[in-house]
C-alpha cells in the first residue's frame, strides 16, 4: 500500500502554479523575471467591495455557521445577476455559493459523474478540469481544436467522440487558455446536439464579461432553453471584479441537482466564509463600471501582445476574443537550436525562456496541447512589451 491514496497520488500538480513558483523563486534571488503565468487581473478589488467586507467583519451575524448553500441575500443577487448579464431567469434556490469557481468545477463533477462516466473535455482546456473529472471517477475524453479553427471544436468532432458512456460536455467560452469565444450559432448547434443525445452540459462562464471587438459571450441554456434542465452554469467573482483571493464562485442549475450539491457541500466545507460572501454580494449586486474599465485596459494589452507575438518568426498567434490570454503556437520552433540547446517540446522551451530571457510563460502541455504557450496579459503594459521583446530576441536566435 502506498502512503497516499492512488486517487490523490494520481493528481498532476497545477503546471500554471508550478511556473509561477519557479518565476517567484528566481525573483526572490533578485532576478528581473517578467511573469506571463498568473491567471489573475492585476487591479485592486473595488473599494466598495473592500468596505462591505470590513463592515461584515464587525457584524456578529457573520461570526457563526450559516446555510451551506450560501447567504440567502447572495443567492438572490446571483439569480438577479444571471438574469441581468445572460438573460437567464433562475430562482435563488437554483444557486449554490462555492469556495471559488474552482470548487464549483469540482462539486459539479462530483454531483453529476459516476465512476466510468465519460466527460467530453474541449482542448486546449483549463488545467483543473481533467483533474476534477478524474477525482469524481469520471473519464475525461479530450476533443482538441487547433489554431486553424481559432481553437473552436465542431459538433462533428463531438459526435465522433460520443459513446454510450458520455454523460457530460464541459464547455468554457470565453476560454482559458485560448481566449476563444464560441458564436451564438455555434453555441446553438452544440446545445442542440447535447439535447438530442441526452448529454449534460457544465458551462464555465467565469470570463463572460471579458470579451472584445463587440463579441458577446452567449449562455448555452439561454440559447437552447430545452437544455436548462440539464445544464450547470459555473461562475464567480474572481475575474470580473478582480477578487481572485476572496474565493467566491457559484453553480446555477436545476433545483434537484443544486439541492444534492448543497448536501455534498454541507459535509465538504459547511459554508463559504461569510465575510467573503458579503464582499461578493457587494460586487454582484453592484454596477459593472469596474469591469468596463478593466476590459478597456485588457483590450489595449491584448492588441499589443498579439501584434508583438505575431511578429516573431515561427510564432502563430490567433487573435483571442475573450479572457486575458494569448495562446500562440510555437510548433515551428521546436527542435531548433537556441543557445546550444534543442528544446523538443514546449516544457523544455519554456524552461529555456525562463533561464535565458527571465520570462515566465506556461507551456501548452498544461492545457492538453503541447506546442503552444499561454501568455496571460494581466500585467502592466511596459512589462508586457519588455517581456515579449525578450522572448522575441531569444527565439530569433533559433537555427
Ligand atoms: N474557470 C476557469 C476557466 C478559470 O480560468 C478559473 C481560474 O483560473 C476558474 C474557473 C476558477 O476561478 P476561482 O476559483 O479563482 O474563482
Amino acid at each position: 500500500r502506498t502512503r497516499v491514496s492512488a486517487r490523490i497520488a494520481g493528481i498532476n500538480p497545477s503546471a500554471t502554479l508550478a511556473v509561477d513558483a519557479k518565476a517567484k523563486a528566481l525573483k526572490a534571488e533578485g532576478r528581473p523575471v517578467i511573469g506571463f503565468g498568473a491567471g489573475q487581473p492585476d487591479f485592486p478589488t473595488p473599494d466598495y467591495v473592500v468596505e462591505a467586507a470590513a463592515a461584515a467583519v464587525r457584524d456578529r451575524a457573520n461570526h457563526g455557521y450559516t446555510a451551506a448553500a450560501g447567504l440567502p441575500e447572495l443567492r438572490e443577487a446571483i439569480a438577479a445577476k444571471t438574469l441581468r448579464d445572460s438573460g437567464y431567469a433562475v430562482e435563488a434556490s437554483q444557486t449554490l455559493v462555492t469556495n471559488g469557481g474552482k470548487q464549483a468545477v469540482y462539486s459539479a463533477f462530483a454531483t453529476l459523474v459516476d465512476p466510468g462516466d465519460e466527460v467530453l473535455l474541449l482542448a486546449p482546456y483549463w488545467t483543473t478540469y481533467p483533474e476534477s473529472i478524474t477525482l469524481a471517477g469520471g473519464v475525461p475524453v479530450q476533443v482538441t481544436a487547433d489554431e486553424s479553427t481559432g481553437y473552436l471544436v465542431t459538433v462533428e468532432q463531438l459526435e465522433a467522440a460520443r459513446t454510450e458512456r458520455t454523460k457530460v460536455l464541459l464547455f468554457n467560452s470565453p476560454s482559458n487558455p485560448t481566449g476563444s469565444v464560441y458564436s451564438r450559432a455555434q453555441v446553438e448547434e452544440i446545445g442542440r446536439w447535447a439535447y438530442e443525445h441526452g448529454i449534460w452540459v457544465i458551462t464555465d462562464e467565469i470570463y463572460e464579461h471579458l470579451v472584445y471587438d463587440g463579441v458577446k459571450a452567449e449562455s448555452l441554456p439561454v440559447v437552447v432553453p430545452e437544455m436548462a434542465d440539464r445544464t450547470l452554469v459555473l461562475n464567480g467573482v474572481a475575474k470580473t471584479y478582480s477578487m481572485t483571493g476572496w474565493r467566491v464562485g457559484w453553480i446555477v442549475g436545476p433545483q434537484d441537482v443544486i439541492k444534492a450539491a448543497s448536501s455534498y457541500q454541507s459535509h465538504l466545507c459547511g459554508n463559504v466564509a461569510n465575510v467573503s460572501q458579503r464582499a461578493a454580494l457587494a460586487a454582484v449586486a453592484g454596477p459593472l463600471d469596474i469591469v468596463a474599465e478593466m476590459r478597456a485596459s485588457f483590450d489595449v494589452r491584448r492588441k499589443k501582445i498579439v501584434s508583438l507575438l505575431s511578429a516573431i518568426p515561427g510564432v502563430d498567434c490567433p487573435t483571442p476574443e475573450g479572457a486575458f490570454y494569448a495562446y500562440p503556437s510555437v510548433k515551428a520552433l521546436l527542435g531548433k537550436e537556441i543557445r546550444g540547446e534543442k528544446p523538443a517540446d514546449t516544457v523544455a522551451l519554456a524552461d529555456l525562456i525562463l533561464r535565458e530571457a527571465e520570462v515566465a510563460v506556461v507551456p501548452g502541455e498544461a492545457f492538453g496541447t503541447p506546442g503552444y504557450f499561454r501568455f496571460s496579459y494581466a500585467l502592466a503594459e511596459a512589462d508586457l512589451v519588455e517581456g515579449v521583446n525578450r522572448v522575441a530576441a531569444l527565439l530569433s536566435e533559433a537555427k
